[in-house]
């Protein structure tokens, strides 16, 4: 009679498997809990349930979706938090594609993101972001954007990469970004380049990141190619040709609502407003506590941020304790929907990168998102026009030491109101004051992006190995597979997959 396959770890205090044969006793159906109802958490959910498995879901929020949310503006469905996806891989489009959505994917409308850097004239300290990097990073330190950016005595530093031997770079055990960059490109490449779009991306400076978290093989490709701007050009022709980004007609929200009615008629129970306090071995299976109430299952995800994953696995898996990452940067960001036709233009193509220099402006970030998805142009016609101003960027600890203003999520919502209008009109070049605007709100994102600090990598691979040694839990989310829609999905569909083939 053919045994079903029991993993070397699965050996220690697991149930017999159950017989492979239908008419000797029923298989049971297996069950499992996922907590947390992020991206991560539905999508797990979905492939445990199309595995065949019973799934319950628990998220702590009113909504499902996390990052991937929808907040209405002036009448408008917008995007709460993410606003497109990497299509570095084909992850996101293959699982927007399954969720029937293929026809909604859309490119940005070509023009691309302006730079903000710091000078006395405003208008003349900004550029088109130059092209052809890798966070900012250039690989071609010679074409004419880049040396506008960085001065001539930047650029000359900034060449110095191509003969200064790699050195420690590449073999110490962790590295921020900011240092590797510093040390092969200079100052000028660091500041008025990488930290714009970094702070962009991660809210954090350059000198806090993880270079291996952030960009990972590119140290290996410094060491393989002498330089950093060859190692940036390697990885830049690694990855596919055209639009680096793509969105959803109607919003990245469609994607987390798409996930939530397929786990409705796939039969999964999803539990909102249900933060699960306490997690347990019991037997083999697990029980987990959530508001006075107890679900059991064979199997668990915990797909959280870090913190809370760590502190509520404490006692099944201590190991992880030494790996719990520090809070993510908080985030604010303020949506003005505004009528005011001299935007028509698209002064500054789809947004602006502000450099944490520039003393004027408040924002590390402003995207004008009529001018980026014709979708959104659409609805709200002509004159009319949506921002997403941000707020937040962590800095390393010697730069927070001499910070002492409010963080950007405990600033009121006026404050931020004010702030953003006064931004928008600076970046943008087009005087906006409050008779134009017609809706705004204030989304505040804590802990939601995940803390990428230098030791990251080493955290990620530590927790990986502590995870696996425990039968039937995995462990998901943006902390572990890196920040974004594409890495979060390929990562999550993968550790499902090994989860699936163990139970
Ligand atoms: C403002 C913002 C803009 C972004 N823009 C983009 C973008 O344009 N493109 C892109 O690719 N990526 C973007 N990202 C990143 C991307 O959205 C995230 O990497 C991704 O959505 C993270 O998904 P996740 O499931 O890992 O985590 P989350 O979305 O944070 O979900 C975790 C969930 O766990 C729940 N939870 C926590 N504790 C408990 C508990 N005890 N019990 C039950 N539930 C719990 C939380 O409530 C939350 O819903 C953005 C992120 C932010 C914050």
């Amino acid at each position: 009679m053919p045994h079903r396959p029991v993993l070397p770890h699965f050996a220690a205090g697991r149930k017999p498997a159950p017989s492979a044969d239908p008419t000797e006793t029923a298989v049971p159906v297996r069950t499992a809990v996922v907590i947390g109802g992020g991206i991560s958490g539905l999508i797990a959910a979905r492939d445990l349930a199309r595995s065949g498995l019973s799934v319950t879901l628990l998220e702590a929020g009113p909504e499902l979706g996390g990052c991937v949310g929808t907040h209405r503006v002036a009448g408008l469905a917008l995007d709460s938090g993410a606003e497109s996806f990497a299509t570095r891989s084909p992850a996101v489009a293959d699982l927007v594609a399954e969720l029937g959505l293929a026809d909604a994917v859309v490119s940005p409308i070509p023009g691309g993101a302006w730079l903000q850097l710091p000078g006395e004239d405003v208008a003349a300290a900004a550029q088109p972001m130059p092209q052809s990097g890798m966070l900012g990073i250039p690989a071609d330190l010679r074409g004419p954007e880049i040396v506008k950016a960085i001065g001539r005595a930047g650029a000359a530093r900034a060449a110095l990469d191509k003969v200064l031997p790699v050195g420690g770079l590449a073999r110490r055990e962790s590295v921020s970004l900011g240092e590797v960059v510093r040390a092969r490109m200079g100052e000028a490449v660091l500041r008025r380049l990488v930290s714009p779009v970094v702070g962009g991306v991660y809210s954090s400076d350059p000198d806090v990141l993880d270079v291996d978290s952030v960009a990972p093989g590119l140290r290996a490709a410094l060491a393989k190619h002498g330089s950093l701007a060859a190692a940036v050009g390697s990885l830049r022709a690694a990855a596919p040709a055209g639009s680096a980004v793509a969105g959803l007609a109607g919003g990245m929200g469609m994607l987390s609502r798409a996930l939530e009615e397929d786990l409705l008629a796939r039969g999964v129970k999803l539990e909102t407003g249900t933060a699960v306090d306490a997690v347990d071995r019991a037997g083999d299976g697990w029980t987990v506590s959530a508001s006075g109430r107890t679900f059991s299952a064979d199997a668990l995800v915990m797909a959280t941020d870090g913190p809370a994953a760590v502190d509520l696995l404490a006692a099944t898996v201590p190991e992880l304790a030494a790996a719990r990452p520090g809070p993510g940067p908080g985030v604010a960001l303020v949506t003005l929907v505004v009528d005011q036709p001299d935007l028509d233009a698209h002064p500054r193509g789809t947004g602006v990168l502000v450099a944490a220099e520039v003393d004027a402006v408040d924002a590390k970030a402003l995207t004008h998102a009529t001018a980026k998805w014709q979708w959104l142009a659409d609805s709200t016609g002509p004159g009319t026009h949506v921002l997403r101003l941000s707020y937040g960027r962590a800095l390393s600890a010697a730069a927070a030491a001499g910070d002492t203003r409010p963080g950007p999520v405990d600033r009121e919502d006026d404050d931020l109101f004010a702030q953003a209008l006064a931004d928008a009109s600076v970046l943008l070049q087009v005087p906006l004051g409050v008779d134009d605007v017609v809706g705004w709100d204030v989304v505040r994102w804590v802990g939601a992006l995940p803390s990428a600090a230098v030791g990251h990598r080493d955290r990620v691979a530590s927790v990986r190995a502590a995870v696996e040694q425990v039968p039937g839990l995995e462990v998901v989310g943006a902390w572990l597979a890196g920040t974004g829609l594409a890495a979060v999905t390929t990562d999550t569909r993968a550790r499902i997959r090994g989860l699936v083939e163990q139970l």
